[in-house]
């Protein structure tokens, strides 16, 4: 069993069967009285984000990158490790896909969270490797190649050669800091507040990095003087606008990285170009972008939102090749 755990969402492979478990990385908890008992795990977690009464919190746990919460987080990967455990043999090797920014503290209680739900034997593999395996780049020769894998709480930032990590960087801003500007930016554009799931909806629906059309898109929040509902229409142009101080970070960082990069993997760079994964690469013209700001050519991987989970999934079933780049706490 491959598990990418991520800041947004979940997923879990299994030999043979792909991906066979995909959900948010929420957890709806109820407190009784001090007493907190879990109530929903993933999907139907999700729908509860900013709508819970007050004893109800829905928690997201690995939110910026590092685990907020590690009872939270135990009971989410338990929860889903049982979830998929009745189509698999029972106490499975686990593979579990890490943050580089993870501690070890942390890393030892993911760890624990899988042994305490069942695995016989748990590893641990670092994101940007699998991103990259996951994209069919060829880590384990003497070749460099950059990944950029831009998810909901963290952008992480690699450069790789002969399977190992050159140069790493995770950046707190990613999917989440998008949808955060684009709520300031209703805010202070149209005095008009929206919640998150809204956010989110406006970037998937026309986010773009560069606006290629005036088409308008309508946008349902609250009055910021009035307090009532209110519908305003938006453009791309202003998503773009929005959006803008999140890619200009993203940008300085892989400049940082460039720079970073020994010159003859930067050579190798000009070449194979920068490649990204993660939910976040799937924001319109964000490629193209990367690329005018870099002048390096850049690729977005096949399937950006699976392709952890399928590079997890590789290297637990290429065990002997990636067995330098697999660790036990
Ligand atoms: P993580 O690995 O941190 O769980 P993911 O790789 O699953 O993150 O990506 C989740 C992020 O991708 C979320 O912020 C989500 O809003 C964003 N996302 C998903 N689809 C799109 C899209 N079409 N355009 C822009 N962002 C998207
Ligand atoms: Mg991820």
């Amino acid at each position: 069993m491959a598990i990418d755990l991520g800041t947004a969402n979940t997923l879990v492979v299994l030999k043979g069967k792909g991906v066979v478990l995909n959900e948010p990385s929420v957890v709806a908890v109820v407190d009784n009285k001090g007493k907190k008992s879990v109530l929903a795990v993933g999907d139907e977690a999700k729908t509860m984000l900013g709508r819970t009464p007050g004893n109800i919190q829905a928690i997201r746990p690995l939110r910026d990158g590092v685990i907020a919460d590690f009872i939270v987080t135990e009971e989410m990967i338990k929860h889903f490790i049982k979830k998929v455990h009745k189509k698999t043999i029972a106490n499975p090797r686990i593979l579990i896909c890490v943050p580089t920014g993870s501690t070890p503290v942390e890393r030892k209680a993911i760890q624990d969270s899988a042994l305490a739900a069942g695995a016989r034997r748990v590893q641990l593999i670092e994101e940007p490797i699998a991103a990259a395996v996951g994209a069919g780049l060829p880590i384990n020769e003497a070749t460099g190649s950059m990944v950029i894998d831009i998810g909901g709480g963290t952008t992480e930032i690699a450069v790789m050669s002969l399977g190992g990590v050159v140069y790493s960087e995770s950046l707190r801003v990613a999917g989440d800091a998008m949808d955060n500007s684009l709520k300031e930016y209703m805010r202070e554009e149209y005095n008009l507040m929206i919640g998150d799931s809204t956010a989110e909806k406006i970037k998937k629906d026309i986010g773009t990095a560069i606006p290629t059309n005036n088409n308008t898109y309508a946008v349902k929040g609250r009055d910021l003087r009035s307090g009532t509902p209110k519908e305003v229409n938006i453009s791309e142009e202003d998503t773009a606008e929005a959006l803008n101080p999140i890619l200009k970070d993203i940008v300085s960082s892989i400049k940082k990285a460039l720079e970073n990069t020994p010159p003859e993997l930067s050579a190798d760079l000009v070449d194979m170009g920068l490649t990204l994964t993660g939910g976040g690469s799937l924001l319109n013209n964000i490629d193209k972008r990367f690329s005018k700001e870099t002048g390096l050519p850049v690729n977005v991987a096949d399937d950006p939102l699976s392709c952890v989970a399928i590079g997890t999934g590789k290297a637990l079933d290429q065990e002997e090749t990636f067995s330098s780049v697999l660790s036990e706490y």
